[in-house]
């Protein structure tokens, strides 16, 4: 392994190695071979990252509306140009197929879209002669350095659900990636310099535990945007509210897809293969439990069934539907559940292991797999699986399918599939979950709409990006002036009744 070359930060606008010497490796999950290796800061290198953001804080938070909006006009206009250089990043670190990894740049330059309109959303208000002479006026200002944490499950979006407002706004960053598939933050990086950002507004720091500890607890660091699984959601939360910080920690996720008896089965078939499998279920957003209203179970099962035979499983280069998962170890630990379904009593409809790939041996491969009449207190049904894995639970009415999402301990997304719109109505009304589709399986708002969900899904009561993100990076300060002017009314001890 020592001849492997080293992802190392990105700090002051150039690789930068730090002076720890921990290494992780970074696989190619299609080939199962180790790649590189990404250097794992220490907290002093993590210190000095951040040293690094704050002292290019006060140009950038100075620098005129005008210059940020250039740079993140540039940026944008090389991102998109440049995008098929990052997707094939993407599917060699992550195994998602191309066509994927595109979709996941495209939902993150729509946020960088959306802050180039930062200077129009971000404006104060202004209210003339709240007394006499007196104006009362807003400013939004940025924080000063900003932490963002995020998973491996989409190393470009994630990203960049936050740092174009965070950015825009006047903010410096350190983004700390996941060790698994990290060098898609750093070419965002160098992209950002290459936009023309000043060094050291952006920043990379490559690490673990040890790394986020580190952040978590800096009093330079003003707040954290934090993505990945509950546990650490929490943990990540509380630690950070408990520095004093702002903080914003989206967390895991078991999404349900509640088919009614008046479905268009087709539709729902489609969309529950596309979205219980695509990117191989490691997306929050994926629906992993479909509730089915009697009488539909069957025919629904045998329609997706039909349509997953039609798969074509393997290396993401080669033009297949899905892709593998990220490690041995997920492959197995999601693999394992295929036990635990047949222990718990499940019909195991399809099963994944011991599939046909496209793709080396050794890839970390499983293939699609169908469960149905999943009990709710099997860990196939309690747990984030976060793998190509859908369960059917039956249901007898419409009150019972939204009685079991409610009772769930997440609320990310959930999405019902019917042709009755009183019946959608009374479902985006009375579920209990923050993303919610009409017949649209993975409802993740547009750039222009925040997005989080509910429960054990986001701890923290700001959305990411969307007016949500603009708040998040900005605070506020109110202003109440008074030019004095000839007619001032001299000393007077009373509180203003503002006449
Ligand atoms: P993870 O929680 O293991 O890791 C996320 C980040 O936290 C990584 O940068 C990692 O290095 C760091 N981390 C891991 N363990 C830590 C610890 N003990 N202390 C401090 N930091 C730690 O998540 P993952 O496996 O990378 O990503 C998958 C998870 O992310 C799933 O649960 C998925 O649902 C969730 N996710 C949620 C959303 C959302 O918007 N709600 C979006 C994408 C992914």
């Amino acid at each position: 392994m020592t001849d492997l070359p080293v992802l190392t930060h990105w700090i002051d606008g150039a690789a930068g190695a730090g002076a720890s010497t921990r290494t992780a490796p970074v696989y190619n999950p299609a080939t199962g071979a180790v790649q590189r290796l990404v250097s794992l800061a220490s907290a002093a290198d993590v210190d000095t990252v951040v040293a690094s953001a704050q002292a290019a804080y006060p140009s950038w938070r100075d620098a005129s509306i005008a210059k940020r909006q250039g740079v993140m006009f540039t940026f944008r206009e090389l991102l998109n140009a440049r995008k098929g250089e990052l997707a094939d990043i993407l599917t060699n670190e992550h195994g998602k197929v191309t066509s994927d990894a595109l979709g996941e740049i495209a939902r993150g330059l729509e946020v960088v879209e959306f802050a180039l309109g930062l200077p129009h959303l971000s404006k104060g208000e202004f209210s003339e002669n709240v007394s006499t002479g007196v104006d009362v006026y807003t400013l939004r200002q940025p924080l000063g350095v900003v932490g963002i944490i995020s998973p491996f499950n989409f190393p470009a979006m994630v990203p960049l659900w936050f740092l174009p407002l965070a950015i825009a706004a006047g903010n410096c960053v350190v983004l700390k990636p996941s060790e698994k598939d990290p060098s898609a933050a750093n070419w965002l990086a160098a992209l950002l310099t290459e936009a023309g950002l000043p060094d050291g507004v952006f920043n990379v720091v490559h690490g673990d535990k040890e790394a986020v500890d580190a952040l978590l607890v800096n009093p330079d660091v003003q707040a954290i945007s934090f993505v990945g699984s509950t546990p650490i959601a929490k943990y990540i939360y509380e630690t950070a509210a408990h520095h004093g910080k702002r903080v914003q920690a989206l967390g895991g996720a078991k999404n349900h897809m509640l088919v009614l008896p008046d479905a268009d089965l087709d539709l729902a078939a489609d969309a529950a293969v596309n979205a219980g499998f695509g990117s191989a279920g490691e997306r929050c957003m994926a629906i992993s439990v479909i509730v089915a209203v009697e009488p539909v179970a069957d025919e629904l099962i045998a329609k997706i069934a039909e349509r997953v035979k039609g798969l074509k499983v393997g290396d993401g280069m080669r033009g297949c539907d899905m892709g593998p998962l990220i490690t041995e170890a997920h492959r197995d630990k999601v693999a394992g559940y295929i036990d635990i379904a047949h222990a718990d009593g499940a019909e195991v409809v399809i099963d994944g292991r011991g599939i046909e790939v496209d793709g080396e041996a050794s890839g970390f491969w499983l293939g699609p797999t169908l469960f149905d009449k999943v009990s709710l207190d099997s860990a196939v049904y309690t747990d984030e699986i976060f793998g190509p894995v859908l369960s059917v639970v039956r249901v007898a009415s419409y009150t019972d399918g939204v009685a079991v999402i409610n009772a769930s301990k997440y609320g990310n997304g959930t999405a019902i599939f019917t042709n009755d719109g009183g019946a959608a109505r009374r479902f985006q009304h009375e579920v209990q979950v923050g993303m919610v589709g009409i017949n649209v399986p993975i409802p993740v708002p547009v750039a222009y709409h925040s997005f989080g969900g509910w429960k054990d899904s986001l701890f923290g009561d700001a959305k990411a990006y969307g007016p949500a993100g603009i708040s998040f990076y900005t605070r506020e300060k109110a202003v109440t002036a008074r030019w004095l002017d000839p007619s001032h009314g001299g000393i007077n001890l009373g509180f203003p009744q503002n006449t």
